[in-house]
């Protein structure tokens, strides 16, 4: 927001979802409008499911420039929308959605993100064998990136929900006729093996977030190795349990503080035209965190 967004021209960006309140879209989105002097303004908006095809087309008659979509809306929005980039199409799930003179174009920005994430291990995870964590809405736009742009030999989707995991497994094997899935449930003390199998772990539920720091899919030391990459969604801790104790075992690990900036700033360039000020961003954010 600058001093012009006193008068009637700011551009209105919202964040829809349900629930939003712990969201860090709204401070870096912001905070970059102000460092590149952009006259727009995010705000969120806690939408319940029923409200979302009147919410949008509100905001179409409002003149909103975009949205972000969170929870439970990214695979709900979907029927609304005109266009689909080629990513939110095969991931089936959409974050980011521009009004472009009132055609609502839906994007998934996240794939950019883990891409930024991992592209330094992609010789390491050629080929190898890969275990996802969670079977949502991020572990699909993880997927997608892995079997799109890094080609491991093997993915198997561990999720405590045994049926989410088989419908993504099934969603992927036509989609994008990928016939290297496996799935498992998540708990059984006996698919840590499956983890020590795997080059690359990556996490994608909510578990070992802030405040619920003592949480971790997997408390146990044999789950990991000297020669693994653990890739961690949660970034509030930096350092999550699960982190914690793969690096105690020598992994080499990745926190989700890179992805939430990565793929903000795609969005941001989708809104706007212009590049979001990544490092000044994550430096703020970090500091925010910390507080
Ligand atoms: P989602 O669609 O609700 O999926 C959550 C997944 O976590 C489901 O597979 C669910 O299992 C599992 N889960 C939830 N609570 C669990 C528990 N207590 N024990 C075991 N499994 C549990 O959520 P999402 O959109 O994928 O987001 C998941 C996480 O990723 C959130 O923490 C979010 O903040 C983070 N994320 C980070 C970024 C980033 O930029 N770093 C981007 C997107 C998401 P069931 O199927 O059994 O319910």
């Amino acid at each position: 927001m600058t001093k012009n967004s006193f008068f009637a021209n700011t551009d209105l960006i919202a964040l829809i979802g349900h629930p939003i309140k712990h969201s860090y879209s709204p401070f870096i989105q912001n905070v970059a409008f102000e460092l590149k002097n952009l006259d727009y303004i995010y705000l969120g908006f806690d939408v319940m499911p029923d409200h979302l095809k009147s919410v949008l087309s509100g905001a179409m008659s409002l003149g909103l420039k975009g949205l972000n979509v969170t929870l439970p809306h990214k695979e709900k929005i979907i029927p609304f929308l005109e266009v689909l980039s080629e990513e939110a199409s095969t991931i089936g799930a959409v974050n980011t959605v521009v009004n472009d003179h009132g055609k609502l174009i839906g994007y998934n920005t996240d794939a950019k993100g883990i891409i930024e994430t991992l592209t330094p291990y992609k010789n390491e995870i050629a080929g190898s064998k890969v275990s996802v964590i969670g079977a949502g809405g991020s572990a699909r736009a993880v997927i997608y990136t892995l079997i799109r742009h890094f080609k491991p030999g093997e993915i198997t989707i561990l999720n405590r929900t045994l049926q989410r995991a088989d419908s993504l497994h099934n969603y992927f094997s036509v989609k994008m006729r990928y016939d290297s899935l496996n799935t498992m449930e998540l708990f059984p003390p006996e698919n840590v093996k499956t983890l020590y199998d795997s080059k690359l772990i990556i996490n994608t539920t909510p578990l070992g977030m802030s405040p619920d720091f003592e949480d971790s899919v997997t408390g146990l030391e044999e789950s990991f190795n000297d020669q693994q990459i653990v890739f961690d969604l949660v970034y509030n801790p930096p350092k999550s349990k699960l982190l914690q104790i793969a690096e105690r075992q020598g992994a080499k690990i990745e926190n989700g503080l890179k992805m939430l900036v990565t793929q903000a700033a795609k969005s941001f360039e989708l809104w706007t035209g212009e590049e979001m000020p990544v490092e000044s961003i994550t430096k703020s954010l970090q500091l925010y965190l910390t507080k």
